[in-house]
């Protein structure tokens, strides 16, 4: 480790001092070398965490909307920011803070990391990923791909390590930051080490986001956001939607065609362009999720669609008669389980949406915006999206409050977390 650390090192002291436009240059090719190769990484993901290949594909495409959306934007959005005081002359300019640390998830296990690594990078950071245990080819092959793009040795570095070996690296004097993806647990470890050494983290954590629909709902369209919403990636997603919160007025209709559109999802071979649901990405998970929805059921909770699980696969899942006081309320249910509840008027479905100790997003689906609009406030959330699901966005920031995390990824302010906003003052 206090190899690649020093090579790191070594490697911030030219790379911060790299004129911006060629920072970009390497990024433009990685993107290149990514396009190129995308059956290949797909299949990587695809055959590491179980995702199906279309879905992959769509993975490592989205990374290269991301490559786009900074290169394309870098350049103003580290703008040096003129501000007009008493002084002669007062400005703000955002400088690197030197290696930066992230610990990874395998969920999307090559976006998780482009949103880290390429604003940290592009800024003038340069990073060291710890990835999860159960990628480790995708991990290895996003290195690679760096060094295939020509970007000098150190900027991008895969630390092969176990999860208990992270502590030693945050306390490592030369690594100034660290970002975490992941569940609360390593969350909260993260951040205490972060803590103790008075170093920066960001934690992007779980949800439990609700996707609310009202009576004047366009139904059909929600339907079909909400398979979508629930079900991508076997719900293996922070932002999916988790808690539905649905109209006592249109309950039935809503739940009726809901069922139908998820039983109609095409199960099968994960690498078949057909398939639009696997398997979970490890036996434990989909365990974990079992006892989740079991317990739920010895609460009073109802199955109206599949409820049982073979080996690592879980079957598309819908629960009503859900309570606050049940697992797949309370927790987050990282697999495709969606908990249904009525609800009166708006106020108790916002009742019921804040209730979570999550607070990453929140779909409402309603015909009234005018209404909605004037409420949006009172959604302890990170993002509230009207009429669509909760997805994430180059151009918009992305995070969490509550349990969820703190700080934001993409967009002006991702790429302004890991950087000195410094304070200049001429006389
Ligand atoms: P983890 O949070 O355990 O794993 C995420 C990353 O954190 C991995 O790189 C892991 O390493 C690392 N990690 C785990 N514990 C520590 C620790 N104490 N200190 C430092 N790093 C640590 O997620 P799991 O894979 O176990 O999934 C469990 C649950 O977490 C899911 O069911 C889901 O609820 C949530 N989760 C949320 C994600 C999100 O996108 N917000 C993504 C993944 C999981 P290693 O793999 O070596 O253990």
């Amino acid at each position: 480790m206090q190899t690649k650390i020093n090579t790191a090192q070594e490697a911030f002291g030219y790379w911060k001092a790299m004129p911006l436009q060629e920072r970009i240059g390497l990024v433009d090719n990685l993107k290149k070398v990514l396009h190129e190769n995308r059956l290949h990484y797909a299949t990587l993901i695809t055959q590491e965490m179980g995702k199906p290949i279309t879905q992959s594909l769509a993975e490592v495409d989205k990374c290269g909307v991301l490559c786009e959306y900074y290169s394309e934007n870098a350049a103003a959005l580290l703008q040096t920011k003129h501000i007009k005081t008493e002084a002669q002359e007062s400005f703000v300019t955002y400088e690197p803070l030197g290696v930066l640390l992230g610990v990874m998830p395998w969920n999307f296990p090559f976006w998780q990391v482009f949103r880290f690594a390429i604003p940290s990078i592009l800024a003038g950071n340069v990073v060291m990923v710890k990835h999860a245990s159960n990628v480790p080819q995708s991990a290895e092959s996003i290195e690679a791909l760096f060094m295939e793009s020509d970007f000098p040795i150190g900027v991008y570095q895969n630390l092969h390590l176990p999860s208990d070996k992270v502590a030693e690296v945050i306390a490592h004097p030369e690594i100034k930051a660290v970002s975490l993806t992941g569940s609360e647990a390593a969350g909260s470890a993260v951040a205490a080490q972060a803590g103790k050494y008075l170093k920066k983290s960001l934690l992007e954590l779980g949800g439990s986001n609700a996707f609310i629909v009202c009576e004047d709902a366009n139904l059909d369209k929600a339907v079909a956001i909400a398979v979508n919403a629930r079900m991508q990636n076997a719900g293996q997603s922070c932002i999916a939607a988790k808690r539905f919160l649905i109209q006592k007025t249109v309950f039935a209709t809503f739940t009726e065609k809901y069922k139908l559109a998820v039983s109609q999802l095409k199960v099968g071979d994960p690498m078949n362009t057909e398939t639009q649901i696997g398997t979970l990405a490890r036996l434990d998970l989909a365990v974990e999720l079992e006892k989740q929805v079991n317990q739920s059921i010895a609460m009073g909770a109802k199955v109206i669609l599949g409820g049982k699980r073979k080996d690592a696969f879980y079957e598309p899942t819908l629960l009503v008669d859900v309570t606050p006081e049940m697992p797949v309320f309370k927790e987050e249910t990282f697999g495709p389980v969606a908990a249904l509840l009525a609800f009166d008027s708006l106020n108790e479905a916002i009742a019921i949406s804040n209730q979570s100790e999550f607070g990453l997003g929140v779909s409402i689906f309603t015909e009234d915006i005018n209404y909605i609009r004037n409420r949006i406030n009172e959604f302890h959330e990170g993002a509230v999206f009207i009429n669509e699901m909760v997805k994430s966005d180059p151009r918009l920031p992305f995070g969490g409050i509550k349990k969820s995390g703190y700080g934001r990824e993409l967009s002006e302010e991702g790429i302004k977390e890991f950087v000195n906003i410094k304070t200049v003052v001429i006389n």
